[in-house]
């Protein structure tokens, strides 16, 4: 690698939403970055593929105009729920769209890039940080690289995060998942996210532009092994009720992750700062993974600019774990509701109930609107929600 490399003032490691919303925040503010990942893009990542309202004000707040989110992504109506055979709309309006990663992680680093400030290098696998006299040492196949602040960006089961001592935790009920591309050559999909329940977890469905839709499973090893089997994954869908009708076309082979819903980890170790799924691994049934993944890095960002400005560094970085916090306790409480919502009979039986009284638009506002987030704090404390 060349000499310019080592004298960034920020090296990230992993180049998908989280590490990219950091990049473009730092070179903002006249930082400048070596942006690592061992993908080279555009690449396919496992993910439902739905971008709530809030990471789409995120895009907005990183650059990225509607018209270019709207020129890759499908606008949604909200959430089909299939139970039983009978079908539960729950609408929401506050601008739910269909986004295929390749395309949305292809636009959100080339804005990343498109700073002189940043330096992308795709191929480059990160094998272990070391913190050594203040400085990081960040050991890959491109060779070694050293910088005084790292990010680490590198999703769930964070290979870095680990080398540099954190413990992944057990898990009592692991969740798996699975994604796959598809098309639908007979009939068309409702503009709605279809969500089914399936022996050991659920089925998404989420409409895409051109006649595409991403199939992805969630749940118990088992389930997520059989459906990294199209004909399994095509018999699932011709058990959901309101697909029964519709021909679909595998275009793109299922890719797997897990386990999906690792929960509460670490937002710093040692100065590093972890965003995204490698700094809190949300379950993916609430939808709003992509939304922590952009808001984190912008955080991280943020914190780590008023460090390199700062006398007193190390406090400003100890700020990114509580600004964090302050700003994903209503996605995550949010997810708890949803996990609670599909994963329990009792939760399962008030969706009608949801629909009815039109709250469904209210609940994933929760996220991000302080009243509606007080009713739904209170719903989750009355039923007593526990995220896993
Ligand atoms: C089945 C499934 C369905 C989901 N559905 C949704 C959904 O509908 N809506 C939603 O908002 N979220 C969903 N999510 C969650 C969402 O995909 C993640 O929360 C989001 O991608 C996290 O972004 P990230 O930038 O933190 O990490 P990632 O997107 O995981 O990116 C990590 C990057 O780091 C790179 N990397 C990894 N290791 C190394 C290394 N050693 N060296 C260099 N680079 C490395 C990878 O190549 C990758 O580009 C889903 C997840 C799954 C698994």
């Amino acid at each position: 690698m060349s000499e310019s490399f080592y004298s960034s003032d920020v090296i990230i490691i992993g180049a998908s939403l989280a590490g990219c919303a950091a990049a473009i925040e730092l070179a903002r503010s006249g930082r400048s970055v070596l942006l690592l990942d061992k993908a080279t893009f555009p690449r396919r990542k496992p993910c439902g593929e739905g971008l709530s309202s809030r990471g789409r004000a995120e895009l907005l707040r990183l650059g990225i105009g509607e018209r270019e989110v709207r020129e890759i992504g499908l606008e949604l109506r909200g959430y089909r729920v299939d139970r039983n055979g009978s079908t539960i709309e729950l609408v929401d309006s506050s601008g739910l769209v269909g986004i295929a990663r390749e395309n949305l992680d292809d636009l959100v680093l080339r804005r990343a890039i498109s700073y002189q400030s940043v330096c992308f290098r795709g191929g480059i696998s990160v094998r272990a940080v070391h913190l050594e006299k203040g400085c990081f040492r960040v050991e890959s196949n491109g060779g070694e690289l050293s910088s005084r602040f790292v990010i680490l960006a590198d999703g769930s089961n964070s290979k870095s995060a680990r080398s540099l001592g954190l413990a992944v935790p057990e898990l009592n009920r692991p969740r798996y998942g699975t994604s796959s591309a598809w098309r639908v050559t007979g009939g068309s999909l409702p503009s709605f996210v279809t969500v089914a329940f399936v022996d050991g977890g659920e089925l998404y469905v989420t409409p895409l532009l051109n006649g595409r839709c991403n199939v992805s499973v969630l749940g118990t090893k088992q389930l997520v092994q059989r459906a990294s089997r199209s004909d399994e994954t095509r018999a699932m869908l011709k058990r959901v009720s309101s697909m029964a009708d519709l021909e679909f076309d595998i275009i793109g082979d299922p890719l797997g992750a897990g386990p999906v819903n690792i929960g509460y980890r670490a937002s710093e170790i040692d100065g590093a700062l972890l965003v995204g799924d490698a700094c809190e691994t949300l379950d993916p049934c609430g939808g709003f993974g992509m939304t922590h993944a952009l808001i984190s890095g912008r955080i991280a960002a943020e914190c780590l600019h008023r460090a390199l400005s700062a006398q007193a560094g190390s406090e400003e970085l100890s700020r990114y774990a509580h600004e964090r916090e302050q700003a994903v306790r209503d996605i995550r409480g949010f997810t708890r509701l949803t996990s609670y919502m599909i994963g329990s009979e009792l939760g399962r039986l008030t969706l009608p109930l949801v629909a009815k009284l039109g709250m469904a638009g209210m609940i994933s506002n929760a996220a991000h609107s302080p009243t509606e987030r007080r009713l739904v704090g209170s719903v989750i404390r009355t039923a007593g929600v526990r995220s896993s």
